[in-house]
């Protein structure tokens, strides 16, 4: 069973309706300030702390002064490109005191979906992580368009999870989990505390209820439960709208939780072996001992490179007999990785012109 205890890194996603009071449009700071002690606590225990929060569009069209309702796409651009800076700010403002780091990220589907990106992103995060900082992530709405948007951020939660090996997601809703009907109109509906599969009988469950600030219904946190589950990550569900959340949750609020298949690694590992490899890495005796000792691949050891694979492709590695040590996704086009083949790391940028990334393959994104 996930638990908080023992999680090493957890993503926290932040609905709306929590930042922005829904009658004034004003920022809620005291329920944020109580969620910054929660974060300083998370991370005096070790935790690497990511948020993800919604609340751009809401701030901005009280500012640009925009009518209820629905917003048209370029309306909720605008606004979106106004309230982000505040939300950011927001952010800011409560955790620096606190003596915490803070960083923005912006995410458009694209970035979870191309792996290239994808691994860019990754990386961004991997070395904020290092720094301990806790980035807080939304949508770049101003960008996105509709047919390439996540379009809430309980999915946007579920991949910055996966992306970031996480292995707790906590959606911070205003429903305290999944009910087997929808509770505000079914009073015979029943909480579910753990869900381990979902089922088409959860599925149905979730139906697609949604409020007016709110992107994202019981249907958008199945679909997150998902991805989150298949990355190894445990997901709760719970009531957002009360003091200091994350304590709560530890106290034993009541919630919901899906439980991870595995542990990210595991699951990180799993998606690599499935993928096909677009070209050969033959590496020397020297990179082989270095592999088996679970180091990264550097450029030094690579005597020779097959195929036409790109940045982030997988490849396989293999010894000099043709025997495979390792796939993984690799982090330099074909060409670039034939001019840097048997140099030093150091080299790289004199060679190539620009810098790049130390390995060629990461031991985070190999299967030995
Ligand atoms: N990205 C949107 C925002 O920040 C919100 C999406 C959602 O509510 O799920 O306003």
């Amino acid at each position: 069973m996930a638990s908080l205890d023992t999680s090493k890194r957890i993503v926290i996603k932040i609905g709306s309706a929590l930042l922005v009071d829904t009658v004034t449009g004003e920022l809620r700071l005291d329920w944020l300030k109580g969620l910054a002690q929660d974060v300083d606590a998370l991370k005096k225990a070790g935790k690497d702390v990511l948020l993800v929060s919604s609340g751009s569009i809401a701030l901005g069209r009280r500012v640009l002064d925009l009518p209820e309702g629905l917003l048209t796409l370029e309306q909720s651009q605008a606004a979106a490109a106004v309230g982000q800076i505040r939300l950011a700010r927001a952010y800011e403002q409560v955790l620096t005191p606190l003596n915490i780091k803070t960083a923005q990220i912006l995410l458009t589907l694209e970035d979870s979906t191309d792996r290239r990106r994808y691994l860019n992103s990754r990386a961004t995060m991997t070395t904020l992580m290092g720094f301990d900082v806790v980035p807080i992530i939304n949508e770049n709405d101003t960008v996105a368009t509709d047919e390439i948007r996540f379009g809430d951020n309980d999915r946007l939660a579920a991949q910055v999870a996966a992306m970031a090996g996480a292995d707790v997601l906590i959606l911070l809703s205003d429903v305290d989990g999944l009910y087997t009907g929808n509770p505000r109109v079914d009073a015979d509906a029943i909480h579910i505390a753990l869900i381990d599969k979902i089922t088409p009988e959860i599925e149905a469950m979730a139906g697609g209820v949604g409020s007016a600030t709110s992107k994202g219904g019981m249907k958008t946190k199945v679909i997150a439960a998902k991805t989150a589950m298949q990355a190894g990550c445990a997901m709760a569900i719970m009531l957002g709208d009360v003091d200091r959340p994350i304590t709560a949750l530890m106290n034993g609020a009541r919630c919901s939780w899906f439980q991870a298949e595995g542990d990210p690694q595991a699951a990180r590992k799993l998606w690599i072996s499935a993928l096909k490899p677009k070209g050969t890495l033959i590496v020397d005796k020297g990179a082989a001992d270095a592999l088996r000792r679970g180091k990264s691949l550097l450029p030094a050891g690579v005597t020779n490179a097959k195929g036409g694979f790109m940045r982030g492709d997988i490849v396989s590695i293999c010894d000099t007999e043709g025997t495979e040590l390792a796939k993984g996704l690799v982090n330099y086009d074909a060409d670039e990785v034939a001019a840097i083949s048997g140099h030093k790391t150091a080299k790289i940028k004199e060679i190539l012109g620009y810098p790049g990334r130390a390995s060629l393959v990461h031991r985070d994104n190999m299967v030995v």
